[in-house]
């Protein structure tokens, strides 16, 4: 028997149909590339978009065409996320920092016809226009009187000027639910860069889950800045939840240093961010030296590489801001685990509290996890058993774009190339990225575990664990340090931190110091950087 409920689709025009109706005078305020603040309201936000629409199909874009965009968090970026995927076309946003010819590579891969751009990426679109056969447009992401004054093989226009040029005479279509709406590439650090196509169903499913009490914790009294950006993973799905909740967004721009960054905390109030550590060091930075504290900003989103313990402390003990630690991934839309608490899971002390903290955290309902042994057998979740971690659920990729199936799934679920435990109460701790494990002496050693006991060091601004090759164990861990601007430790005074935490076998060889850890085009650590330029340690020396 069918249960007598009405069939109304999931789909992305609902969300800002939604805050236009309900909460339309709540804002919406962006840094600009011009250098100005922006300032408007969901109001204002559904009439641009509904123009924008109008100009897309005005230009011939249908339904599941794709229109991609090289652009920072601003209004503009927030208006095609709703004008291309509400009218059923579908938005490929790329990533600015990667190398242009990822990025053209991306483009002919997704056959993007037409590409929006901020106006810090014109040197960008320069150098590739020629390159780029299947675009038809190029449209810089500003008004009329800042439209660049160059040539390209292609028509050049303004984002506001397209805008000006239709009304907002526009009704949203009703889109089969599964219809494409967004597209965004892994990093692909090895091989090319693979392509996750999230629907509308997947994208109102994921919302309605990350907004919730014990995942990000969202309202509409929250003025949330995602700091994370929209080019990767859709901002963590935060411009879909801001609507749906009604709350104030603020958009960072280009601006993302710890000074632009608190100025934007204050002076908007902002109750809620979200980023990756590496963001976070430098407005921690800032605050610390300048004294200034947050007024408004109680709770931080942190995720995409595992959040430093000391990082937790700072902003808790002494910002009065709770960190909530999240893992996810590109192919989970991305949020997989939030560590928020739960009760009779009881901390005796605050290094406990910490160590919990550390922990990726627990699923939400829609995300089954599980992990298994290298025979592919399920672990049990004791907390102390890793191996791979696997999950699947409504919001999670089922194949790539464009891609022959190479078996992405194993079984019906997605191996996430992550290693984790799982404790008796859920909480799911990675302890490594596969490629990145320490195999010594037959057993695993956590590179997570090493790094976060270096990073409790006062002079340590950030700590990378890599295997290098060892003729007798296979591989030895060692430790690659940037220290904190003018502060010293030495080498010894960084392992004797180990000793007595962790077995003796497992502790790192040396210690290498660096200028600057690299890191990738999401905030990631290069590790397969750190391996080529350490693997032969006596060499790295000298
Ligand atoms: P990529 O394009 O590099 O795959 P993703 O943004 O999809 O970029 O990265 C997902 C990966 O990032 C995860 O598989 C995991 O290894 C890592 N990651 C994300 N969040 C965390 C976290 N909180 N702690 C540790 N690792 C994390």
């Amino acid at each position: 028997m069918h249960g007598q409920m009405m069939q109304m689709p999931l789909l992305i025009s609902s969300l800002l149909t939604h805050a236009e109706r309900n909460h339309g005078d709540r804002e919406i305020v962006s840094r600009r590339v011009e250098g100005d603040l922006h300032r408007y309201d969901y109001r204002g936000l559904g009439r641009r978009a509904r123009q924008m629409a109008n100009a897309l199909k005005a230009h011939g874009i249908r339904h599941g065409d794709r229109v991609a965009t090289l652009a920072w968090n601003g209004y503009r970026h927030m208006e095609l996320y709703y004008a291309v995927s509400g009218s059923g076309a579908v938005l490929h946003t790329i990533n600015p920092r990667l190398h242009a010819e990822q990025v053209l590579w991306m483009l002919e891969h997704s056959g993007a016809r037409v590409l929006f751009f901020d106006l810090t990426f014109m040197p960008l679109i320069e150098q590739i226009a020629a390159r780029a056969t299947r675009i038809e447009a190029f449209v810089a992401m500003c008004d009329r009187a800042n439209l660049p004054r160059v040539s390209l093989s292609k028509p050049l226009v303004s984002h506001d000027g397209l805008i000006a040029a239709h009304d907002d005479d526009f009704e949203w279509p009703p889109l089969d639910e599964n219809t494409a709406a967004t597209l965004c590439y892994t990093s692909g650090t090895t091989g090319n860069p693979k392509g996750v196509l999230y629907s509308h169903r997947s994208t109102v499913l994921h919302s309605l889950a990350a907004a919730q009490r014990d995942a990000f914790n969202c309202s509409a009294m929250d003025a949330i800045l995602p700091v994370v950006p929209m080019f990767h993973v859709n901002a963590w799905g935060l411009p879909y939840v801001a609507c749906m909740v009604g709350a104030k967004l603020v958009f960072p721009g280009p601006w993302l240093d710890g000074a632009s960054l608190h100025e934007l905390i204050e002076t908007e109030g902002v109750t809620l961010s979200a980023g990756v550590p590496t963001v976070w060091q430098g407005l921690l930075a800032q605050v610390e030296a300048s004294g200034a504290g947050f007024k408004t900003m109680r709770r931080t989103i942190i995720g995409g590489a595992a959040c430093p313990p000391p990082m937790i402390a700072a902003f808790q003990d002494r910002h009065d801001v709770t960190v909530l630690h999240a893992w996810g991934m590109t192919e989970l839309s991305p949020l997989g685990t939030v560590c928020s608490p739960k009760p009779g899971v009881t901390v005796d002390s605050a290094e406990d509290q910490l160590a919990l903290q550390a922990k990726q955290g627990r699923a939400p309902f829609g995300v089954e996890m599980k992990i298994v042994g290298a025979d592919g057998a399920d672990l049990p979740h004791d907390g102390r058993s890793a191996g791979e971690l696997l999950v699947r659920g409504p919001w999670v990729a089922a194949s790539y774009f464009r891609r022959a199936d190479e078996g992405m799934l194993r079984d019906g679920w997605f191996p996430t190339g992550d290693i984790a435990t799982i404790d008796a109460d859920g909480y799911m701790q990675i302890t490594d990225r596969s490629k990145d494990l320490i195999k010594s002496g037959g057993e695993w050693i956590s590179s997570i575990d090493l790094e976060n006991i270096a990073a409790a060091h006062p002079a340590v601004a950030m700590a990378a664990c890599i295997a290098v090759p060892h003729p007798k164990w296979d591989e030895r861990p060692v430790l690659v340090i940037q220290r904190k601007p003018e502060a010293q430790v030495a080498p010894e005074e960084l392992l004797a931190l180990y000793h007595g935490r962790i077995a003796r076998w497992s502790i790192p060889d040396q210690v290498f110091f660096v200028d600057a850890v690299p890191v990738g085009a999401t905030g990631k650590v290069l590790k397969a950087e750190l391996r080529a330029r350490f693997s032969d340690p006596v060499a790295a020396v000298n």
